[in-house]
């Protein structure tokens, strides 16, 4: 009993939420309240259980407390969090380098951010290192607006969050189909940037559709966007055959989620002050991450195309943006 009164001080008095770590979460999450609000005519999303850990203790937000920890009341520090006039539960917990998920996997406190499900797929989680472990990044260390950029990526997962329709798309493509390779957004690129033909017809048509973004003619801007979707179209017809069909399908899916979600980032990078190159910068990096880069111009196309996108691609419908793009040309 001594020995669980220690600890609960100890945890308490540790992973009581800082002044700092709670402004930068209460600032994350109202910007995210304001992309999902404003650029992603989200009416209302719900908070997902929200998992944040920095190098000694991990936060539950908004956590739903039957189905995992914390479960001991001697074992955290409960304090509440208050963004959009509402009030969220927010539980601490010294981790001990060994963090338990909703979906009782365990991790280490290591940089990452993702989006993954519980409850039987039913419902989203969310998992980001607090921004300490960011810092702490070698490939960060001369990143100048990293904590925007820490912020855009919490909105860019938060934007997968509700994506229930696409998960459970690719959940059923996944189980019917066998890849060779891990099933992500990245499988496209993986699969086929070994083939020259491939990766040329990919940066053609990526970089035909960041021009027609720059251009201000319109019917110059729909003709080059259409030249895109011509060399997409033959590049498809060319490598997505026999049982490669299916590819289509997961290309147009993942191209949907990453644009939506890297264009959710790119407008919380923007709400941050950044100027929209600095924008683009920031959320591209380095420019090697075929669905997000090309995602993103598609999404950046959809904006100035198609009023009102945002319905069709978020809720009940999942139509691709390739599809709704190809219909606004
Ligand atoms: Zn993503």
């Amino acid at each position: 009993m001594l020995v669980l009164m220690m600890a609960n001080t100890t945890s308490a008095q540790t992973c009581l939420l800082k002044n700092n770590d709670r402004e930068w979460i209460e600032h994350t999450l109202t910007l995210w309240q304001t992309v999902s609000r404003d650029s992603l005519s989200l009416k209302s999303a719900p908070l997902p259980w929200i998992v944040l850990f920095d190098e000694t203790c991990v936060w539950h937000v908004n956590p739903d407390l039957p189905i995992s920890t914390p479960q001991k009341a001697v074992d955290f520090a409960k304090t509440k969090l208050s963004f959009a006039r509402k009030f969220v539960d927010v539980y601490g917990i010294a981790h001990e380098g060994n963090i338990t998920l909703p979906d009782k996997r365990q991790i280490s406190p290591q940089l990452m951010t993702f989006v993954s499900s519980y409850n039987g797929g039913k419902k989203n989680f969310l998992v980001s290192a607090m921004p300490s472990i960011w810092q702490k990044a070698p490939h960060l260390k001369t990143e100048v607006n990293l904590n925007v950029l820490v912020r855009s990526v919490f909105v860019h997962e938060m934007t997968h969050a509700n994506h229930r329709n696409f998960f459970d798309a690719l959940n059923r493509i996944e189980k019917q189909y066998a890849f060779s390779e891990g099933f992500d957004d990245d499988i496209v690129q993986n699969h086929f940037s070994k083939s020259e033909d491939f990766s040329k017809s990919y940066e053609t048509e990526r970089d035909l559709l960041y021009q027609a973004l720059s251009e201000t003619d319109i019917q110059r801007k729909r003709q080059l966007a259409k030249n895109a979707f011509d060399i997409m179209q033959a590049r498809r017809q060319k490598f997505f055959v026999g049982n490669g069909t299916i590819y289509t399908q997961v290309e147009n899916i993942f191209l949907t989620m990453e644009g939506a979600a890297n264009w959710a980032a790119y407008r919380a990078a923007k709400a941050e002050g950044l100027s929209e190159t600095d924008a683009l910068k920031l959320i591209c990096r380095d420019g090697k991450q075929w669905s997000q880069d090309e995602g993103l111009a598609l999404f950046l196309l959809a904006d100035s195309l198609l009023p009102a996108w945002q319905n069709k691609v978020f809720g009940k419908s999942a139509v691709s943006i390739i599809d709704l793009l190809q219909k606004a040309l």
